[in-house]
């Protein structure tokens, strides 16, 4: 555990490094306000001890500050306080502040307030860690391990935003499995379920790091190929449509004989700047004529006019 301590008295805070050092700590140390928020925002300590009255920003400030600018972090704070009034305590309370002791420094005192900051530290530590786990599992498909639509909404958001503002191009490939109702009717869903892990494991297999691969919905995976024409795009989906069809999973219901899949390609670019929900469905349109034109084969959206 980091523990920074905040005073401009020089008696004070030897105090109270040395109580942070004898309880196994690590301990940064400041003398005024405003060196104490650039330390705590370069080391991010889990606890701060600070005083109330300092050159600089102030320990209510300094508390202020702290809170404010915590997402998925929680830093416990400590008030040390010569003001004994209950007004005072308050004000420290609701400027954020868990806990205060006041001043001349007790050794002692300290020593248990920090054995609180660690167990409430670690508890945060753990929360935090769980929120991280269910926001990753929130954005999994759990059959595939692809990223799901939710992720999907917000990586293409950001892409989007970025091309438009760099005037960069990017494709959408909307990838289907061919005929694959009358895959599971004859190999049943269980086998279906094993066509679909392969056909994940390939396309993440086959494409680059920076693209990004979705589970879309039932057997339809999106891919997002940043900074990809409509030319490069399709000779990244070419590559992995062979490569699906390699896998020779046996399909007695496709005149191929095996599991294939069908996609269609989508580009944004400068001189067609349509909305990302508009280049969905130009993907889903060319899916559509990919589908129409025999299946087990790649369209790119053809604009009309
Ligand atoms: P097309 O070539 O036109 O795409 O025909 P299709 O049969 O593949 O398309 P359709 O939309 O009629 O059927 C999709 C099938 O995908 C039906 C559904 O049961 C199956 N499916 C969707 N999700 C899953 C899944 O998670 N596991 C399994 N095993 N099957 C799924
Ligand atoms: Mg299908
Ligand atoms: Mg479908």
């Amino acid at each position: 555990m980091k523990v920074m301590v905040v005073d401009d008295d020089p008696g004070s805070l030897m105090v109270a490094k040395a109580v942070v050092e004898q309880a196994g700590y690590e301990c940064l140390s400041a003398t005024n306000g405003d060196a104490a928020w650039d330390l705590f925002q370069r080391h991010q300590p889990q606890v701060v001890v600070t005083d109330w009255m300092m050159p600089g920003l102030n320990g209510l400030e300094l508390c202020r500050a702290i809170r404010s600018g915590e997402e998925d972090t929680y830093t416990y704070l400590v008030l040390l306080t010569s003001f004994g009034s209950k007004d005072d305590v308050l004000a420290g309370m609701d400027a954020g502040a868990d806990d205060y002791v006041t001043k001349p420094l007790d050794p002692f005192t300290l020593r248990t307030r920090l054995l609180v900051a660690r167990r409430v530290t670690a508890l945060h530590a753990q929360l935090g860690r769980y929120r991280q786990e269910l926001a990753k599992q929130a954005r999994t498909d759990p059959l595939t391990n692809l990223d799901n639509r939710l992720k999907l909404a917000e990586d293409l958001e950001l892409l989007h935003n970025r091309s438009l503002r760099h005037g960069t191009r990017y494709s959408l490939a909307l990838c289907d499995v061919d005929y694959f109702k009358s895959f599971n009717d004859v190999q049943g869903h269980p086998a279906g379920d094993q066509a679909l892990k392969a056909v994940a494991d390939t396309l993440t297999l086959l494409s680059r790091d920076t693209d990004g691969i979705y589970r879309y919905g039932g057997e339809e995976f999106l891919l997002i190929l940043p900074d990809q024409g409509e030319g490069d795009a399709r000779a990244i989906v070419e590559r992995i449509r062979a490569g699906i069809k390699a896998l020779a999973i046996g399909h007695a219901g496709n005149p191929e004989h095996v599991l294939t899949i069908s996609a269609g390609i989508s580009t944004f670019a400068p001189d067609h700047a349509v909305g990302s929900g508009q280049l969905l469905k130009e993907a889903d349109d060319a899916l559509y004529s990919a589908k129409a034109a025999g299946r087990n084969r790649i369209t790119s959206f053809v604009r009309v006019g």
